[in-house]
């Protein structure tokens, strides 16, 4: 039979798969000789069995048996004895924390017989009476599935009763009572007795802990985190002690260091004559732990030596619950604790000044994922107002502004100087200079991958997405909340953090470390967070194979990427630069009839895109700029079918001629695709539109030329999309050279390609052939691996996907390793082989994203490249996962 049981003699710090996390430390603490009360814990291989047939392991309960007597021996009592009761705690405690997911229940083993007993012996009854009233309602809930109200009814009865305000006010005889109303209830709801037998609460109380790895909570919230669902959890089973019996007894909760800053010295909170339940209840308010030194000097002083000790052995911050019984100090848990990001930061920098850690093991301690939440301006929450709604917290920071419902106003708005915040039910790419002009967005439908969200977080745009509270009614330009109507031009604020939506404005801090990054505030000597952020990041910088380039297309986010830290453009959309006014020239270029008029309309075109190029290589000098061709199908720049028929109609009716709208419907029907991610697009367009890819590259040459007659040193790139064979790229690159080659003064311009087609992948040795360098367009490679196309399919079946567990996270969001991330590989091996020198990267979305940084860091590519907000967030995953791939230790950021 395998062994189930293990007492805390037997583990240690490094078995929390088996023990989970509190039974590992539980155990590392009992093996260093600190005074945990004696126990044991229930593997989680034991609930996996239990999960899996819904059944105890045969032979479980006599290993729990055995383990037991050992516990009785070593605390000289004996469980459940009328006289003396040893009770016993049950607590759940998977490999990753689950905090409040799961069940614990305590004084197990108190009985009718034995109460008296642990009244004689504590002596204090009245406590031994609330004791057993708080089993009965906690095994009753926990383990029988009695209501909660049904007890609380009874107690608020009593206490009406009684004449008092809260249950500490409730006498012995109150009680005594309060426990025979229990019981009843108890049987009521369960057609049984309370179990009269401390061995029958026991094992009850364990087959109920491993249930509860499966309650709706602890599943939504292993889903919101990303923790697998058939880990199981662990059962902890412990001698009782008590820290209710006195002013000499208390309860409390300690920091090694400040988990909010980081500062060093000992933090927490101290409850005199109290048990746990009652400092997370709430319902006494504690002392700062200082507070512990004059009631209990010789306590305090044990206490803060075995946190030095702890903190020393684990070479982090721990924090621990402890429980003082009659001048006894005893340990009830110790974990690495859990912190804020800028916390992270600053013990981790701490720590390497204090010879603890290494640089290396300080940059696996912090994630970008902090970085990126201390990158955020912040609400001064002082005097927050009630939220209006809570949505889903899509793209952080914080945000106020009028409430503006479509793209148009906001732009205008926003043009004036105001500060909008655009409300919509969804976002689509039309409300795109909405949501550039925007501080923030705020939505009722759609998800953390919705096109809301998206856009936000590539723009480093504050977004609240799916406030499912709101009805928005854009037409009559308001919505409504819980009785609430906020107008247009009413101001509201939005917290991206937290999901949050404030009526009214809330000043906002903004971000040091963003200010930092940034190159506004030096960072040496001036504060200890960003100091810290300031060696990690360099830090990471220095071990980091990956280059960081950035998605800009404009001179101005170019710059903004380069004071972040890129190393150059890995993507500039051209699609941008046909928008705004310059829609009018797309337009003659698309009704263009004959090579003169589409010429005539190319070369209207190619000054504003020379402009374009002279200012991003200006911005970028000395640095590469890969410069993307076109890519969207071209009806995308044109009005919307549905608008142009509406229009023609009327003109027809009014017995006008509709004019250049004719032309237009007719063109966009004879354009209009099914499916236009699957259609017309990338070089098959360039190789269809005679002169469209050449005015392109002819834009390119003269901006590089241009800027390097004026001593700059512009290195252009051009960049094919959506290839899925070589002789599409042979004959792009043929037109492409020989532009190049009439254009003096220029440096050499590689020519390469977008990976983001599967046959591409697939045929990366041919194409290589023809390619100087390989991009992953992850966004589309994504949608054709897979089949889908993001815009239809994340608000539709996403959310059920996630919900089914299907994806653990959305393969838009981190790169789908097995499946899209196997084409990368093959790609890059085959492209490789073919052309050794071959740089290859990948600049879709995954590029900022950490996970699937580390994966592209492990395929063997060169560089990523994302969005200009989140190069310092890349810089410093490129590190880790340089570090990570060395050391092959992971970080956890649980
Ligand atoms: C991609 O497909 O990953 C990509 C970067 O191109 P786009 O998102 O512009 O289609
Ligand atoms: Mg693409």
């Amino acid at each position: 039979m395998p062994k189930y049981v293990f007492d805390f003699i037997e583990g240690g710090k490094d078995l929390a798969e088996l023990l989970g996390g509190k039974g590992a430390n539980l155990a590392e603490m009992t093996r260093l000789g600190l005074p945990v009360p004696p126990g044991f814990t229930v593997s989680t291989e034991a609930c996996r069995g239990y999960l899996a047939t819904g059944t105890v392991p045969a032979g479980l309960f006599d290993q729990v048996n055995r383990h037991l007597r050992l516990v009785e021996d070593r605390f000289g009592k004996v469980f459940g004895d009328p006289r003396d009761p040893l009770l016993l705690s049950v607590r759940s405690g998977g490999k990753y924390s689950m905090p409040g997911m799961m069940e614990t229940i305590l004084d197990i083993g108190l009985t009718d017989a034995s109460v008296p007993g642990l009244a004689a012996c504590s002596g204090d009854p009245r406590a031994a009476w609330d004791s057993y009233r708080r089993l009965i309602a906690m095994f009753g809930r926990t383990v029988r599935g009695v209501p909660a109200e049904a007890f609380e009814r009874e107690l608020a009865a009593h206490r009406s009763h009684a004449g008092v305000a809260n249950d500490a006010e409730l006498t012995e005889a109150d009680l005594r009572h309060l426990v025979d109303v229990y019981k009843k209830v108890f049987h009521d709801h369960t057609g049984r007795d309370f179990p009269q037998a401390p061995h029958e609460q026991l094992y009850q109380a364990i087959e109920a802990v491993f249930a509860s790895w499966n309650t709706e909570r602890a599943v939504l919230y292993r889903r919101q985190e990303h923790i697998p669902h058939d880990l199981g959890t662990a059962v902890n089973v412990m001698a009782m002690v008590f820290g209710n019996l006195g002013p000499d007894s208390g309860t409390g909760v300690a920091f090694t260091r400040d988990p909010a800053t980081g500062a060093t010295g000992v933090y927490g909170d101290y409850l005199a004559n109290a048990q746990g339940e009652d400092v997370v209840a709430g319902i006494r308010t504690p002392v700062p732990l200082e507070e512990l030194e004059r009631l209990d000097a010789r306590s305090f002083a044990q206490l803060t030596s075995i946190m030095a000790m702890l903190e020393r052995h684990y070479r982090d911050l721990c924090d621990i619950e402890f429980t003082i019984e009659r001048g006894k100090l005893w340990m009830l848990q110790t974990r690495v604790g859990k912190r804020t990001p800028a916390a992270a930061f600053t013990i981790a920098a701490q720590l390497v000044d204090e010879g603890v850690i290494e640089l290396d093991e300080a940059l696996l301690r912090v994630t970008g994922a902090q970085l990126d939440q201390l990158m955020f301006p912040r609400f001064d929450r002082t005097a927050a107002p009630k939220p209006l709604a809570v949505g889903i917290p899509a793209s952080p920071g914080a945000a106020s502004g009028r409430v503006v419902f479509d793209a148009v106003r906001a732009a205008q708005w926003a043009a004036t100087g105001e500060r909008v915040i655009l409300v919509r039910r969804e976002t689509n790419p039309d409300d795109l200079p909405g949501m550039i002009a925007a501080q923030g967005i705020l939505t009722s439908r759609g998800g953390k991958t919705s096109h809301a969200a998206v856009v936000a977080r590539g723009m480093g745009r504050t977004c609240v997405c799916g406030a499912e509270a709101l009805d928005v009614d854009a037409t009559g330009r308001r919505f409504s909340v819980a009785g609430t109507v906020v107008s247009e031009g009413d101001v509201v604020s939005i917290d991206g953090t937290t999901g949050e939506v404030f009526p009214g404005e809330l000043p906002v801090r903004p971000s040091p470390v963003a200010r930092y990054l940034q190159g506004d505030v030096p960072a040496a000597g001036t504060d200890a967070l960003l100091d810290a952020v300031h060696r990690l990041v360099t830090h990471a910088d220095r071990v980091r194979r990956l280059g960081v380039q950035a998605n800009a297309d404009t001179g101005v986010d170019a710059g903004r990427a380069r004071r972040f830290g890129a190393e150059g453009i890995g993507l500039c959309r051209t699609e941008h630069m046909f928008l705004g006014e310059r829609r009018a020239l797309v337009e003659r270029l698309i009704l263009a009839d004959g090579d003169g008029e589409r010429a005539a309309a190319l070369a209207a075109l190619l000054p504003s895109q020379r402009a374009d190029f002279v200012q991003i290589f200006e911005a970028m000098d000395g640095l590469p700029v890969t410069v993307r061709l076109l890519d969207p199908p071209l009806h995308e720049f044109l009005p919307p079918l549905a608008e142009l028929t509406a229009r023609v109609a009327r003109a027809e009716a009014l017995g006008r001629d509709p004019g250049r709208d004719g032309a237009l419907l007719a063109a966009v029907r004879r354009m209009h695709e099914q499916n236009p991610m699957l259609g017309l697009r990338g070089v098959r367009l360039g190789l269809v539109i005679p002169g469209l890819f050449a005015m392109q590259v002819r834009a390119i040459a003269q901006a590089a030329a241009d800027c390097a007659a004026r001593g700059l040193s512009p290195r252009p790139e051009i960049m094919v999309p959506l290839v899925a064979t070589a002789p599409e790229l042979a004959a792009v690159r043929a037109e492409a050279e020989q532009i190049l080659a009439e254009t003096d003064g220029l440096p050499p311009v590689p020519i390469g390609t977008m990976i983001e087609v599967p046959r591409a992948a697939l045929t990366a040795g041919e194409i290589a052939g023809v390619a100087e360098f390989f991009s992953f367009g992850t966004n589309d490679l994504t949608q054709l691996g897979w089949g889908f196309s993001r815009d239809d399919v994340e608000g539709e079946f996403f959310p059920r996907y996630l919900g089914m567990g299907i994806f653990g996270v959305s393969p838009f969001e981190s790169i789908d390793t097995s499946g899209v991330g196997r084409l990368v590989r093959i790609a890059t091996e085959e492209g490789r082989a073919a052309r050794p020198d071959l740089r290859i990267g990948v600049c879709g979305e995954h590029g900022g994203e950490p996970d699937s940084i580390h994966f592209f860091h492990d395929a063997g590519l060169d560089y990523v490249s994302c969005s200009p907000f989140r190069v310092p967030v890349a810089r410093l995953e490129a590190g880790r996962a340089a570090v990570a791939a060395r050391t092959s230790t992971t970080s956890d950021s649980r």
